[in-house]
């Protein structure tokens, strides 16, 4: 086992991580840039390094400062989070090189997995259905516009290299085809330096589930369930949930399956979310997070088991402790994502936090790197806190959220709890009756 991790990270994820590895007996680096001085993970972990100014590209995503940091600790892991340079096969690559083990999966499959048209080509031939869509990526326009005829609008222009929402356009009708492209082509080049893109058929009322795994690099894959995502703003997920109310037991256990044999053909190591839209009782994949995610806390709910903690072990070269059988799902789990922004304009609403009080007791788990007095940077994502609620069955679990959210005091600064508040009362969202759209056209309806 390791003796010393480096946490490539900041904020409630970096706290996660040094939570972690303490747990496991192991001493924590933080890195952090001149703007997290005085952050929760700094001040509590064993060592920390200031590796650069505000800016995430001169600091987080700073391949050379955070290997001098390593470096000069003596670390033997390296713990990239989410964002950042989670998903860069390259750091992965280099991280390895010298002599340092990156904690998360192979450079090979952040690669393949990163190139969004390569991975559906191969998870396709890996058994797994995919959304109907373009051969590849674009190469020609005219043989564009052809396969969006034959796929049928509206169809929806992606980013191969995407990530976040960005590059994506929908486009209704062939009149507006040529300029969307051009759009989705500039924006993605601007935000990844590629300018490859691909079509998908637009999928009009679908669910975002997706599905944990959990693989050794032996073969052995072990998936833990799924997650509904499909609360977002923006292709933003806002609130998830554990299990899907859309889905049955036959359902699940045909998704996993399918995932479980394809990921175990390509010996899969580490954590790793495979994403689909799901519509009419068909799944479509759409894409794979090569990392441990935001809203992993509800599957550690309902299963019981410490993701973090088992991402370690294996990084340390450990085989998977536990096999499909016995995994037991229990309850019913949701996640709200605080954010410092404004409920309804959704600005950024950086500044000094007032009173802070997190709720608690049973059920309740509220991950974040605030306090009192702390001052939330302006340079960073908005994401403030989580709060994770767990319940014998999805009722109860919305009781529970219901008085935690109401519990919940963030002082000084704007945050989203009122909209969370608001959009747990919904009709439709108490039904379990909603779908990735859902949410932008109930905001429209308010204005
Ligand atoms: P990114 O990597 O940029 O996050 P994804 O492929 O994961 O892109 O898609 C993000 C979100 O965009 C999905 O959760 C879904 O809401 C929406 N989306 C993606 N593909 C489609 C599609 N074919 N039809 C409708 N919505 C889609």
């Amino acid at each position: 086992m390791f003796e010393k991790v480096l946490i490539a990270n900041r904020g409630e994820i970096a706290l996660r991580l040094h939570r972690a590895c303490r747990e496991m007996g192991i001493q924590t680096v933080a890195v952090h840039s001149t703007a997290d001085g005085d952050a929760m993970h700094v001040r509590l972990a064993d060592e920390a390094v200031c590796i650069g100014p505000p800016a995430a590209k001169d600091s987080y995503l700073n391949m050379p400062a955070v290997l001098a940091a390593a470096e000069i600790t003596g670390s033997e892991g390296i713990h990239p989070g989410y964002g950042f340079l989670s998903e860069n096969a390259d750091f992965a690559h280099i991280v390895e090189e010298h002599g340092y083990t990156f904690i998360g999966p192979s450079e090979e499959h952040i690669r393949l997995m990163g190139d969004k048209v390569e991975a559906k080509r191969t998870v396709s031939r890996l058994g797994i259905p995919v959304v109907p869509g373009s051969d590849g990526a674009i190469t020609d326009e005219d043989e564009a516009r052809r396969q969006a005829d034959d796929i049928g609008y509206p169809v929806l222009i992606k980013a191969a290299a995407g990530g976040g929402g960005r590059g994506m356009k929908l486009v209704h009708s062939a009149d507006a085809f040529a300029a969307s492209l051009a759009a989705a082509r500039s924006e993605s080049k601007a935000a990844f330096n590629d300018d490859a893109v691909y079509l998908e058929k637009y999928l009009e009322r679908p669910r975002h589930i997706e599905v944990q795994v959990i693989g050794d690099g032996t073969g052995k894959i072990v998936h833990l369930g799924e997650r509904d995502c499909s609360l977002q703003r923006r292709h933003q997920k806002v609130l998830e949930e554990a299990p899907s109310p859309a889905l049955n037991a036959e359902a699940r256990e045909r998704i996993g399956d399918v995932v479980v044999k394809a990921l175990s053909e390509i010996k899969y190591t580490s954590l790793g979310t495979v994403e689909f839209l799901y519509e009419d009782g068909e799944f479509y994949f759409i894409e794979m997070n090569t990392r441990l995610q935001v809203e992993h806390p509800i599957t550690e709910a309902i299963t019981g088991i410490d993701l973090v903690r088992e991402q370690i072990h294996i990084a340390a070269g450990a085989p998977l402790s536990f096999s499909q059988n016995n995994i037991r799902f229990a309850g019913h789990a949701i996640e709200c994502r605080i954010n410092a922004e404004d409920p309804r304009s959704f600005a950024p609403s950086p500044g000094q936090v007032g009173d802070f009080h997190a709720p608690g007791g049973l059920g309740v788990r509220v991950d974040s790197a605030l306090y009192s007095g702390y001052r939330v940077p302006p340079h960073y994502d908005s994401l403030i806190a989580k709060l994770v609620v767990h319940g014998y069955n999805r009722n109860d679990c919305l009781m529970r959220l219901t008085r935690s959210l109401e519990e919940f005091v963030i002082g000084g600064i704007t945050s989203n709890t009122p909209l969370h508040a608001e959009l747990i009362r919904q009709q439709d969202f108490i039904d379990g009756n909603y779908h990735i759209h859902w949410l932008e056209q109930y905001l429209a309806q308010q204005d």
